[in-house]
């Protein structure tokens, strides 16, 4: 593990009145070394929801900062260069995977000379080892089917008993770099593991009433979130995944809204309003705008927050809605 607070030799010229020579006085000192119990690991991660969970299973061994901000599409994030600057520091570096950053982070990854951030390197944790990624494409992948991923749908985060994995990942990369501490890791994953299991069920209890109630979501987000919770996606407002809505899309997603008396529209805070609220309008539909990741709405700053948040939105539209 490398220490960000490494003593430095500094050196003080200092001039004396009487030195006729000119010659300085070098004065060459310590500064006291940081005790090594207080470093703490720097975990960069790519969007805010690793982030949340890196903090839960890391506690106060770890320093956790996200590249994307919440309210920030987590496929078109800017690659600032001081992004390149945290990559280069970083201890632990934390990435969704299945392709969802693949638009800004392997310039990030390959700008940051810190070959321990690059896939296989020790310091890097592809978050989505062992989930069992939903629409896995068959075929080959081509630009015509949109931005489809090539290994599955990268939006796992968003069903609870994956940020377990996710946590699982961010454990056992913590504890490549610091073995000493892995008990402390493992303890602390345990107990979050248990928290959401807990939460879960009363998740599950809010949502069972609603089971089977058809939804329109904005982008391919929210399929995980539904295949938990028992909602049926019947249609995107995306033809394809990352290409705008257009009309004729629209239209037939309406009649099909209508057929199927769909009554919620689910929508990132990233994504537009205004052919959103078209489409509620001609159906009676509801447009609940959800965050994806913590920080996306107020008061969603913790992963349990944010599905909390979420799970609360969703039940009180569909509530609304059955009245
Ligand atoms: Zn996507």
């Amino acid at each position: 593990m490398r220490r960000r607070d490494e003593g430095k030799w500094r050196t003080v010229r200092c001039r004396t009145a009487g030195c006729v020579i000119g010659c300085a006085l070098s004065i060459l000192f310590v500064v006291a070394r940081t005790p090594i119990a207080a470093a703490k690991l720097y975990v960069v991660t790519t969007t805010p929801d690793l982030a949340a969970i890196a903090r839960d299973v890391g506690g106060d061994k770890v320093d956790v900062e996200s590249l994307a901000v919440g309210t920030q599409d987590p496929h078109f994030v800017d690659p600032k260069p001081s992004f390149i600057l945290k990559l280069n520091r970083a201890d632990l570096y934390v990435k969704r995977g299945l392709e969802l950053e693949i638009g800004w982070a392997p310039v990030l990854e390959k700008g940051a000379r810190n070959a321990n951030v690059l896939p296989g390197g020790r310091a890097y944790v592809d978050a989505s080892a062992g989930i069992a990624p939903l629409e896995v494409p068959s075929g080959p992948v081509s630009r015509a089917l949109g931005d489809v991923h090539p290994y599955g749908n990268p939006h796992y985060q968003l069903d609870p008993a994956n940020a377990k994995l996710i946590g699982r990942n961010i454990v056992d990369g913590l504890s490549r770099v610091d073995e000493a501490d892995r008990g402390y890791f493992e303890a602390r994953l345990a107990a979050f593991a248990g928290r959401v299991d807990e939460k879960l069920a009363g998740w599950m209890h809010v949502l069972a009433p609603y089971r089977g109630a058809k939804v329109v979501t904005y982008h391919k987000s929210w399929d995980y979130f539904a295949a938990r919770f028992g909602f049926d996606i019947i249609g995107t407002m995306e033809p394809k995944p990352g290409v705008p809505p257009s009309p004729a899309h629209l239209a037939q997603l309406i009649t099909l809204m209508q057929a199927e008396h769909c009554k919620l529209v689910l929508k990132e805070p990233f994504y537009p309003e205004n052919l959103t609220r078209v489409v509620a309008e001609k159906t009676g539909a509801a447009v609940v705008t959800l965050p994806d990741a913590p920080g996306g709405a107020p008061a969603t700053d913790d992963y349990f927050a944010l599905m909390d948040y979420d799970v609360r939105q969703v039940a009180a539209a569909l509530a609304a809605a059955s009245r």
